[in-house]
């Protein structure tokens, strides 16, 4: 289905979360049938998708959709999963309730684990042994996730990413001033990202520019500060500082990515 995409939505950033929302759940009315669907997954900010932070309305639409048709909702939290946006899960900024969330990456602060939580009468209908993988519950992964969890709750990991997203987002959006070529800035705590596209987005065309994300990309990494790019188009900067940076690294790595985009696009 498609996302409520706000930088590109058709009918603009405004009305995009309810009218994406009704555009997904006609298509699964029409299209499959309430019926038919045991589960909607969603990531409540996408990652590898470009970091689309869904406009404001889509995920409570979608979650009511599930809910009176016996659907349930799944939220993929495994990117945005544990304080990175700066709340617990990203769900919560919507007051969205999953049915099911899945976890991973910053569960174990690197160590291999992922994790599928669920009400009790969803879980437990799987027979004893019955949901596992080869190396399902860890026990060292298991304790380093615990210590991750401890430190969440004693380092404010959660207030934390807010600052931090705080700090990054208004030097985005200045580069974002500085360089038309910087179409959208958007993000949430510490999980933000620059879409980049050519002729400047006053130009109106949006068209994506994968070499020139690639090449400022490059630029950090010769620079030492490793950025992904991200999006369908590969057009997509996308920034996940750990939640334990001190922040004068923080803005030694802005300063960096900041003469990037200055040696990239000015020469
Ligand atoms: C990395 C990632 C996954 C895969 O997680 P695994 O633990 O490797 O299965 C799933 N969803 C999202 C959003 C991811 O970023």
């Amino acid at each position: 289905m498609p996302m409520a995409y706000p930088y590109r939505w058709p009918g603009g950033a405004e009305d995009c979360g309810p009218q994406a929302a009704a555009q997904a759940i006609d298509q699964i009315t029409k299209q499959i049938g309430p019926g038919n669907v045991a589960a909607v997954v969603v990531e409540p900010i996408q990652g590898e998708g470009g970091f689309i932070v869904p406009a404001p309305g889509f995920l409570p639409a979608i979650a009511a959709f599930c809910r009176d048709n016996g659907i349930l909702f799944v939220a993929d939290e495994v990117q945005t999963g544990f304080a990175r946006t700066g709340d617990l899960f990203a769900c919560e900024h919507e007051g969205v309730v999953p049915d099911i969330v899945a976890t991973a990456k910053g569960i174990a602060g690197g160590l291999p684990l992922a994790a599928v939580t669920g009400r009790a009468e969803i879980m437990d209908r799987v027979h004893p042994g019955g949901l596992g993988g080869t190396y399902g519950g860890n026990p060292l992964s298991c304790e380093a996730a615990l210590a991750v969890l401890e430190e969440i709750e004693e380092g404010g990991l959660v207030d934390r990413a807010r600052a931090i997203g705080d700090i990054m987002l208004p030097r985005l959006r200045a580069l974002a001033g500085r360089y038309g070529a910087v179409g959208d800035v958007r993000g949430r705590g510490a999980m933000t990202a620059v879409e980049l596209v050519r002729g400047g987005a006053s130009g109106g065309a949006k068209e994506p520019d994968p070499e020139l994300t690639a090449e400022i990309a490059r630029r950090c990494h010769a620079a030492g500060v490793l950025v992904l790019t991200a999006g369908t188009y590969g057009n997509v900067l996308r920034f996940l500082p750990p939640l334990v940076i001190p922040e004068h690294l923080l803005r030694e790595g802005l300063d960096v990515i900041e003469e990037a985009f200055a040696a990239a696009l000015e020469g």
